[in-house]
């Protein structure tokens, strides 16, 4: 009744920018969300990668009932306790050197790219060729903005809003001679998610990462993760161009980062962050008081907890599950991801459609994204009785769908 009172307001009042699934979640706990009736839902995409210590975690609710006691803006003009704290942590973790907050995925992206901008611009000052263009990968993702939207590969994203940020090119997923084609001195940054979520859960490879950490020393020019929906432990480790000994020179975080306070930043390292002077970019609520809390709190639980060593573990668990249910149904047609970011790419779109709501009907939570690709992103602290829920629950669903003459039993049913 509540529910369909607010789809109905929803409906008349709001932006049209999102179809929602019709369930209306009023609280959580671990990895289970509870709806208006009192029903608890497996969770396997905690909020697209935000809710990553789950639901009511103590230290969470410490770190806000703590803060929100205290003090909850000051604006950047002003110090306050949480800032250096959180930086420290952040660049212990990335092997980076300085940080920009921000409230988002998208703003974090933005500031990466007036950074690749800026940093072009002083090597250009010191008598060394550097463009203003951008190479990014075909499928890519990295936000809404207009900066962000125009390193976003999707063209449905983009041309509803054109014309955006032009001098961006885009180089074939993983194809390295496609990258060396395009790389010239007119680029300033390569921009890369180690492992595409929106474009269905695409690791880069090996190969094609190296080229491009080769190519920006030999002129320059930024090589950027876009580690927003795969950083912070999503992967097993901190960041996933760890698993590839690569360091990059910028990356860009937040889902997780607060564990649902809205919170972004960019990292840099000192060279680059030499381009920037003060006044240049900014933020009023970027790096606040409440959002520092509790980053600083996420960040010490996982670390507490050894959450980066449970979620490889748990992580495997899961993939080797999905490849052997993959044995089973030839509708799967392909397994990827790292850690607990995971993608099973099923043969259609419309069948991905409905294993996605009739898993949600069955309460088990889970995404489709890029059409057919059933996305896992659920909390770091998943284990593996869930993943058993979950796998038994997908055998049954995709049995139902794609064989409907055969039973669970193997017998043929007549009529
Ligand atoms: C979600 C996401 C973004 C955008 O983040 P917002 O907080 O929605 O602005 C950018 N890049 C990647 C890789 C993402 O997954």
């Amino acid at each position: 009744m509540k529910l369909a009172s607010i789809q109905a307001a929803e409906s008349k009042l709001l932006l049209h920018t999102y179809d929602r699934n019709p369930y209306l979640f009023v609280g959580g706990h671990g990895v289970y969300l509870t709806d208006d009736q009192g029903n608890d839902y497996l969770d396997l995409l905690s909020g697209i990668g935000v809710s990553a210590l789950g639901y009511g975690h103590p230290a969470i609710e410490e770190a806000i009932r703590l803060q929100s006691g205290r003090l909850l803006h000051t604006s950047n003009l002003f110090f306050h306790d949480g800032t250096a704290e959180i930086a420290l942590r952040l660049t212990e973790i990335s092997g980076l050197d300085r940080v920009f907050f921000c409230n988002s995925g998208t703003e974090a992206w933005e500031a990466a790219l007036k950074l690749a901008r800026a940093n072009a611009g002083r090597l250009r000052s010191q008598g060394k060729r550097c463009g203003t263009k951008f190479l990014a990968l075909e499928h890519s993702f990295h936000g809404r903005t207009m900066g962000s939207i125009a390193t976003t590969h999707k063209a449905k994203y983009r041309e509803p809003f054109e014309p955006v940020m032009p001098g961006v090119d885009f180089v074939r997923f993983n194809d390295v001679t496609h990258l060396r084609e395009q790389f010239t001195d007119e680029i300033c940054a390569i921009c890369i998610e180690p492992v595409q979520g929106e474009g269905g859960i695409h690791p880069v490879s090996q190969a094609f990462f190296s080229a491009a950490r080769e190519l920006c020393d030999s002129s320059g020019a930024l090589l950027i993760a876009d580690e927003i929906q795969s950083g912070l432990g999503r992967t097993g480790e901190w960041f996933a161009y760890q698993h590839y000994g690569i360091q990059p020179d910028v990356t860009t975080i937040a889902k997780p980062i607060a564990n649902g306070i809205p919170m972004g930043a960019m990292l840099c390292t000192n060279e680059a962050a030499m381009s920037v002077t003060p006044g240049m970019h900014g933020t009023t609520f970027g790096g606040g008081p409440l959002a520092c809390a509790v980053a600083i709190a996420v960040i010490d639980a996982i670390r507490h907890d050894c959450l980066l060593k449970h979620v490889g573990e748990v992580g495997s668990y899961f993939k080797e599950q999905l490849t052997a249910l993959a044995e089973r149904h030839p509708s799967i047609v392909a397994v990827r991801g790292l850690g607990l970011m995971l993608g099973v790419e099923l043969n259609s779109s419309e069948l991905a459609t409905t294993v996605a709501s009739q898993m949600m009907s069955e309460r088990i939570i889970l995404n489709r994204t890029s059409e057919n690709v059933l996305r896992f992103l659920p909390p770091y602290i998943l284990e593996r009785k869930h993943i058993d829920i979950a796998i038994d629950s997908l055998d049954r669903t995709l049995a139902s769908l794609t064989q409907p003459n055969i039973s669970t039993a193997g017998e043929y049913t007549h009529g």
